[in-house]
């Protein structure tokens, strides 16, 4: 039997071109390797889901590498559309903090729950535990599709794959593989938004510790190569937490990244002079108490004995005693605490891959490829990936909306 549609994979991206091409009344084959849909939906957010972002529509694709690619997809299917989508069929959102769209049960499970039921409804089949391992273009230009358990045809295909990065959700870099056979340019996968470990030893005491409201540079040489503002956190290999994640993103375009330092600036609302002020102010209020003490007032309580040891300044010394030059040093620490970042963590631990299939062999218009007619791609097999913030799911649901529309 010929299908008319199977789309590979049941993710964000594969679920929706499933629910898109129900929906422009095509009938639909889905398969995926695990035992049920959504794998990686049920962790997103740390298990609340971050579906997408309230901001304007073309301040979007600045959050991308390859932005302009989605430029057509979000114009058929934008985050306004899907809010939209997600309201009319009974799931209530909330914007958060930073633009931030949750479900306003905070909870990834009733995503999944819902998706399931959409799919259904849709009457959309589901083949699970199915893994596709190749797709073969036949000489009719039907797709023989040679699964685990069977070998399905197929006249359009979408590849909704996935990327390489939390590979026990499923996603193991195989549509790379797919793709590339069947004749297509995959740019190498990396991990991004991704921690970072660090060559100081002693971060491990730190671990734990979250910093608010701070600004983090990679710095290489004289050359700020990235900076963001927001939470970090530290961990056992060295630091994590949002804008960390967005840091690793313009690390992972360095092709050498030795000798990056990652500085933190504790205060980034406060110029070197106001800082200063701030300062002279606090050890005049608190003359006779210790720098310990006082630094309580500007830095988490748990990461002052270190902070003073690279000041080479003594907690005990009482506000009245900090000569003018033990305070520019803690100035300039507040203001420029380095630390040597080492390595990007794996794609065990990055939320997503950078790199896939080529933008520039993919229809931005329809998702088809532009090698194999028929063949359309979706979500993060696409050398395509955004910050943290919703990014990454949007671009899975608007790609897949597309694909499903036109496979
Ligand atoms: C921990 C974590 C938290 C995240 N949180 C957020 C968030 O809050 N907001 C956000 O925007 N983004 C988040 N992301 C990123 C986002 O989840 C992904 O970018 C998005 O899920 C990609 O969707 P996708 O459908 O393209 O791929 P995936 O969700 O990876 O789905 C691919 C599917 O294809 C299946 N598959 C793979 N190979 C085969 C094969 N050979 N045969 C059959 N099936 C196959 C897999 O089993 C999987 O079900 C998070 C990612 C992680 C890891």
């Amino acid at each position: 039997m010929i299908n008319r549609l199977v789309v590979i994979g049941a993710g964000a991206a594969g679920i929706m071109a499933s629910i898109s091409a129900s929906n422009s009344g095509k009938k639909v084959l889905c398969l995926d390797g695990n035992s049920g849909i959504g794998h990686k939906l049920f962790l997103a957010g740390a298990g609340r889901c971050n579906l997408t972002s309230d901001i304007p529509l073309e301040e979007f694709f600045q959050n991308y590498h390859n932005g302009d690619f989605l430029r057509n997809s979000f114009a058929q299917f934008s985050n306004t559309d899907l809010m939209r989508f997600f309201e009319e069929n009974g799931i209530t959102l909330d914007v958060e903090r930073g633009n931030r769209v949750f479900p306003a049960t905070k909870s990834s499970q009733d995503i999944v729950a819902f998706f399931r039921n959409m799919l259904e409804k849709c009457r959309v089949q589901l083949w699970l535990r199915n893994r596709v391992m190749k797709i073969e273009k036949l000489d009719d230009g039907i797709f023989k599709i040679i699964a685990k358990k069977a070998e399905i045809f197929s006249k359009s295909v979408i590849l909704a794959t996935g990327g390489k990065s939390y590979p026990q959700t499923g996603s193991r870099g195989d549509g790379y593989k797919i793709a590339r056979l069947l004749g297509h340019t995959i740019i190498k996968p990396v991990p991004v938004l991704c921690g970072m470990n660090l060559k100081e030893d002693w971060i491990k005491q730190w671990q734990g510790i979250s910093l608010k409201n701070v600004e983090i540079k990679a710095v290489k040489g004289k050359n700020v190569i990235g900076r963001e503002f927001g939470e970090a956190l530290f961990t056992h290999y060295g630091i994590s937490g949002p804008c960390v994640l967005n840091l690793s993103r313009v690390i992972a375009e360095i092709r050498n990244a030795d000798g990056i330092k990652i500085s933190i600036d504790f205060k980034p609302a406060l110029e070197e002079k106001m800082l200063e002020k701030r300062l002279i102010s606090e050890f005049q209020k608190n003359s006779n108490k210790s720098l310990k003490n006082i630094m309580k007032t500007l830095l988490p309580q748990n990461i002052i004995d270190e902070f003073l040891l690279m000041a080479a300044l003594s907690g005990e010394i009482r506000g009245n005693q900090i000569t003018t030059q033990q305070r520019s040093v803690l100035v300039s620490l507040l203001k420029d605490f380095q630390l040597t970042f080492d390595s990007l963590r794996g794609f065990d631990q990055a939320i997503v891959t950078r790199g896939g299939v080529s933008v520039k062999e993919i229809n931005p218009k329809t998702m088809e490829s532009k090698i194999v007619p028929g063949l359309f791609f979706a979500g993060e097999i696409i050398d395509v990936d955004g910050k943290t913030g919703g990014f990454n799911l949007q671009a899975a649901f608007s790609t897949g909306f597309v694909a499903g529309k036109y496979a």
